[in-house]
């Protein structure tokens, strides 16, 4: 078989098991919990390698509130969603009404991307309830596979793996495959500081603010973490260190609680603010940050 990579984008409503069905498919916790919509600029990846294929994973966390949002809102976003996509999955469960959401359904349908309708929470259906609410997907996506799963019991995850490969595009992979932990480590570690910055701050700071691991080592069992928040201006120097350090204090201990759990060890973490003047306006900075 010819390499295969590509882009798999989640969709869905809250609470239909996204993350979840997520974390079984990249096999440990990845996906970064937030509380406020629109706070990562890039969307969080988990990415899984074989020795033929590459997928990269991006999960919505929370940003679908569809209930509660202005349709135009939320087209835009599902339309970035699928933009950069050649698999969808489209996560529902045993609970929603097939194609209730006709907004996300006929926008899937009409992106020409193929999907995947994955069927969630299966545990707490049964089979003559689950065979009518897999007929009605395959109604509403008559070319699309429907796989039902119990994401929280990784039941049938196998084959949602292998129905993602059967349509994944042929290509080479998009990120190295070889010394990825190091720069995966990284990222996320990059990624849950961000989150406790976006979630200590207000106003414009977290949108003025980049994360930036200097080093990561691992040493005896512990991981010590080397890490910059890059701020545009004086002022929000201070904003970030707060009276007497004791915001940085903060942010630096929920960052660092939250690596332990991700990384599974100690970790000692360094952090140290920098005034990077006007960053978002300078190529060099943005391309060091990663954004293309
Ligand atoms: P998201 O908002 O779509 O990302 O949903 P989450 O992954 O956060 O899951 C929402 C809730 O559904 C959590 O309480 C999960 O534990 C639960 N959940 C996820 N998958 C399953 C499943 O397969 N079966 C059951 N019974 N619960 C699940
Ligand atoms: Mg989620």
């Amino acid at each position: 078989m010819n390499h295969r990579a590509g882009f798999v984008n989640i969709l869905g409503n809250p609470n239909v098991g996204k993350s979840t069905v997520m974390n079984a498919l990249v096999g440990e916790k990845l996906s970064i919990i937030t509380y406020k919509a629109q706070t990562t600029r890039h969307r969080i990846m988990g990415i899984v390698n074989g020795d033929d294929f590459q997928i990269v994973y991006s999960d919505t966390p929370g940003i679908l509130k569809p209930k509660y949002r202005l349709q135009e809102a939320m087209m835009s976003f599902v339309n970035v969603a699928l933009s950069d996509a050649d698999v969808i999955l489209y996560i529902t469960d045993v609970s929603e009404k097939p194609g209730i959401e006709k907004v996300y359904t006929e926008r899937i349908r009409g992106s020409g991307i193929p999907v995947i309708i994955v069927v969630n929470k299966i545990d707490l259906s049964n089979q003559a309830d689950l065979e009518k609410i897999v007929e009605s997907w395959h109604q509403l996506f008559p070319d699309s596979s429907i796989i039902p799963v119990s994401a929280l019991n990784d039941f049938n995850i196998v084959a949602l793996l292998k129905a993602i490969l059967d349509i994944l595009p042929e290509g080479e992979p998009f990120f190295p495959k070889d010394q990825l932990t190091d720069k995966y480590e990284r990222f996320f570690a990059s990624e849950i500081l961000r989150e406790k910055i976006l979630t200590n701050y207000n106003k414009e700071v977290p949108y003025s603010v980049e994360t930036e691991i200097e080093s990561f080592k691992e040493e005896g069992g512990l991981i010590k973490i080397r890490a910059l928040i890059h701020v545009e201006r004086d002022s929000q120097k201070g904003i970030v260190i707060g009276h007497k350090g004791a915001m940085l204090k903060k942010v630096g201990t929920e960052a660092r609680h939250d690596m332990e759990d991700f990384f599974g060890r100690q970790v000692f973490l360094e952090l140290y603010v920098k005034v990077s003047r006007d960053w978002r306006n300078k190529p060099m900075m943005l391309k060091k940050f990663g954004y293309r």
